[in-house]
């Protein structure tokens, strides 16, 4: 029988129960199903693992809840930037957009950089303009507006804090400390495949970090530091704080460990996490399949929204610790 799977996450940070709602929580869990349904019915049909993550990943970024397309945070100057990349393990290729404004949905950009153009990576206005290009949809600046990522960008306007949008810092008395209950939102979408046919892809989509430079381009859009994929070893998609993910070249290293140390797709993935990320306040967590179709699922943050369906009959949504 041929094996395929699918894994997805809605980004990682200080996610903890308590600060949940029953029905917050059914959104977020409903909204991870429904990015599992639509991804995981074409691997069943006998699509590719880039089009399987692509598909869910597109679900992600038109769910306002999550950091990613509708719903991205507010960057310093109160617009919303998007960084999205995808990559196929197969061919080794691979598309990116950074600091993109307006495009629905960034990783269908990506996609279509890496369908359609001779380049790898776009940026900005070059990026807006290839995306009108070729058709894809446009949005005005309400489209992505969701007034708790305003709310969250509000108390920190004015600072030079950026913050995850799970994590987000508020003002007390003029100090910055850590997120109240209602600041806590989260995000950053990612999706990781094998199909049937034996290869594997990696996609992931955010609108950063609140309150982030105008300019600012985290570890999403950068292959091998927020998504990587290679049918030698592994598919991988990030989310956590930017910066020390780029620092540590997060997703390649994981695919390192496992090409010239022999590890498993676990093993190197709770080195990466556990390990390397923790050294340089490295918060987040990261999702992932091996050439075998193997899942992990691994952060160091209080919670992840996270799940996974595979044809070995796995089927788990998760959010917590
Ligand atoms: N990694 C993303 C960034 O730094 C944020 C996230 O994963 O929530 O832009």
């Amino acid at each position: 029988m041929s094996v395929y799977t699918l894994v997805i996450h809605g980004g990682a940070g200080t996610i903890l129960k308590k600060d949940m709602t029953d029905e917050k929580e059914n959104a977020y869990r409903k909204g991870l199903e429904e990015a599992l349904n639509v991804g995981y019915s074409l691997l069943e049909k006998g699509k590719s693992a880039v089009e399987a993550i692509l598909a869910a990943t597109i679900s992600l970024e038109d769910n306002i809840l999550f950091n990613a397309g509708k719903g991205s945070v507010f960057g310093k100057d109160g617009k919303h930037e998007m960084d999205a990349s995808i990559m196929d393990g197969n061919t080794l290729m691979a598309g990116s957009v950074a600091a993109v404004k307006d495009v629905r949905n960034p990783v269908e950009l990506a996609y279509t950089i890496m369908k359609k153009s001779q380049h790898v990576m776009l940026n900005g206005s070059g990026a807006l303009e290839f995306a009108k290009l070729h058709g894809l949809n446009i949005e005005n600046d309400n489209y992505f507006f969701s007034q708790f990522r305003y709310d969250q960008w509000k108390e920190m306007q004015g600072s030079d804090e950026a913050a995850l949008d799970h994590n987000v810092l508020v003002k007390d008395n003029s100090t910055f400390t850590k997120a109240t209950e209602d600041n806590k939102k989260f995000g950053t979408v990612g999706a990781a495949a094998m199909d049937m046919h034996g290869n594997i892809a990696a996609a992931t989509s955010t609108g950063g970090m609140t309150n982030k430079m105008y300019g600012r381009v985290g570890d999403s859009p950068i292959i091998g530091a927020g998504t990587y994929a290679n049918n030698k070893t592994c598919a991988i998609s990030c989310t956590g704080h930017g910066e020390p993910f780029i620092r540590a070249v997060t997703a390649y290293d994981v695919s390192c460990l496992m090409e010239y140390k022999g590890l498993s797709l676990e093993e190197a993935m709770n080195i990466v996490v556990h390990e390397k990320l923790i050294k340089i306040d490295g918060e987040g967590g990261m999702i992932g399949v091996d050439a075998k179709g193997n899942t992990a699922m691994i952060f160091n943050s209080e919670g992840m929204y996270r799940a996974v369906r595979t044809s070995k009959g796995e089927n788990e949504i998760s959010i917590y610790k």
